[in-house]
């Protein structure tokens, strides 16, 4: 039966264009419909390590590394209790506080030949990433919108699209769906389901010359990213570098509190800043130079990730909460491992549900794991702290910031911190009892 091309993806943000690169390298014909006409803006500008051996292997990380994007080379967490802590006694100072900091050089990870990674201005790194897949032979066709997928036919699958006016159909072996939060496949095919604990909600914009210092654990780190808790709970701040001058400030909160204030969003955004005078009196200096943004609703898992003829990547497979800079590195990864099948069943010609098997049982260890680790940070912060600062499970704990998570159902160390959550909800003469947060994740819910 002759089609248009073995694989057809809808989206080209990170997870479509690495999936088209890894394709085209396999000499597969494969084309991209993305609906957008790049560059484009996008939230989630900061890298986990994960995501470098994605670019090694689809070959962009010259291109990345040439666009000189700010080097990551580690995390750091402050809280409202911690102002003015500096120098090298940080991390033993600051942990009984709640902050925490870490440097990805600490633990050497497979794959992995750097210890940094980026912090990104997304219309550049999604146009790199979309541009290398072109130039491996991916077609790629933007300002194309994917309206439906027909499955009808059990031999090929045909992509209608739309560009202005005109519709199009494009036939596949299969079709892989990247097209973000859009979730194209997910909500034709009824497969999501909405987070039943996090929806959150995250107030962003880019700001001139913030003194990134006068907000930092360390003066000499200011290059990582920083999460400042805000003393409202579950909620805090997000600081990444994207330029030498230009830092991306967010707050993220739970959705209900931005209803309950009943206030516009950039009355909300600097209300909760002020709850952080040191953060406060550092970004009003600055200049603002992006309107503010808002992303609502973003937590969803699906029952099905793969099927007959499809495969779902990134975030049309998942979201789980941004706290750990984790999607970048989900879209590329899911990339990775799916194609791994998606080249395997082109050669045996089966591209049936069972041929995806594997990457559907890694794609859920990774987010399944990401989520427990953000669920048991969000339930009892200072349990994080504590294990970041402890000898037995600090390399541990970096293991998952890194975002080495797709090979076991469950890391130890997230065994050990979910006890641990257990063990002081029981016990309300815990010393940690009074400091357990609001939400608490249903453990090893379905589709979670
Ligand atoms: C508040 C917040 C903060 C975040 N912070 C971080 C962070 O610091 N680090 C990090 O790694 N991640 C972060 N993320 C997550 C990150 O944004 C995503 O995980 C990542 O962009 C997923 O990549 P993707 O390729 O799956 O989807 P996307 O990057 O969204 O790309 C999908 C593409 O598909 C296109 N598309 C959609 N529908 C169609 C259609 N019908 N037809 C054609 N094209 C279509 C879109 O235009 C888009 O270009 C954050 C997310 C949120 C909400």
């Amino acid at each position: 039966m002759s089609v248009d091309y073995d694989v057809v993806i809808i989206g080209g943000g990170p997870a479509g264009s690495s999936a088209a690169a890894y394709l085209a390298k396999a000499g597969m014909s494969v084309a991209v419909f993305e609906g957008a006409n790049f560059p484009r803006p996008h939230v989630g500008e900061s890298l986990v390590p994960a995501t470098t051996r994605v670019l090694l292997e689809t070959g962009v990380m010259e291109k990345v590394e040439a666009a000189g994007f700010p080097r990551k080379y580690g995390a750091a967490w402050t809280s409202s209790h911690t102002r003015n802590v500096t120098g090298g006694q940080a991390s033993t100072l600051t942990h009984e506080l709640g902050a925490a900091e870490i440097l990805f050089s600490e633990r050497d990870q497979p794959g992995v030949d750097r210890d940094y990674t980026f912090h990104v201005d997304r219309s550049k790194f999604d146009l790199i990433l979309l541009k290398h897949a072109e130039s491996l032979g991916a077609k790629v066709f933007q300002g194309v919108r994917a309206m439906a997928v027909d499955f009808d036919d059990p031999e090929k699958v045909t992509l209608t699209c739309r560009m202005g006016p005109a519709s199009v159909d494009v036939t596949a072996k299969m079709i892989v769906d990247a097209s973000g939060r859009q979730t194209l496949l997910g909500r034709q095919l009824g497969l999501k389901e909405a987070d039943p604990v996090f929806n959150q909600y995250a107030i962003h914009g880019w700001f001139e010359g913030l003194d990134r210092s006068s907000v930092a654990n360390d003066p000499e780190k200011v290059d990582y990213i920083y999460v400042h808790f805000l003393p409202i709970s579950d909620t805090w701040v997000w600081q990444i570098p994207i330029t030498d001058t230009v830092t991306s400030v967010g707050v993220v909160t739970q959705k209900h509190r931005f209803a309950e204030a009943n206030k516009d969003r950039d009355a909300f955004f600097w209300e909760f800043v002020e709850s952080r005078p040191d953060l406060y009196e550092a970004l009003r200096k600055t200049e603002q130079v992006t309107p503010l943004k808002v992303e609502g609703d973003y937590s969803y898992a699906m029952r099905e990730i793969c099927g007959d003829r499809f495969v779902l990547l990134g975030d049309a497979a998942r979201f789980v909460d941004p706290i750990f800079s984790s999607g970048v590195s989900v879209a590329l990864n899911s990339a990775r491992l799916a194609c791994r099948d998606i080249v395997a069943a082109a050669e045996t010609g089966d591209f049936s549900r069972s041929s995806f098997a594997r990457y559907e049982e890694q794609l859920r260890n990774g987010t399944r794991n990401w989520y427990e680790f953000i669920s048991v940070y969000y339930r009892l912060n200072i349990l994080f702290t504590t294990f970041v600062a402890d000898p037995k499970h600090r390399l541990d704990i970096i293991r998952l910031l890194q975002g080495d998570l797709y090979d076991e159902s469950e890391p130890e160390v997230l065994r050990v911190m979910r006890e641990t959550v257990t063990a002081v909800e029981e016990d309300p003469s815990h010393l940690w009892h009074p400091h357990l947060g609001t939400l608490r994740a249903p453990v090893l819910a379905p589709a979670f």
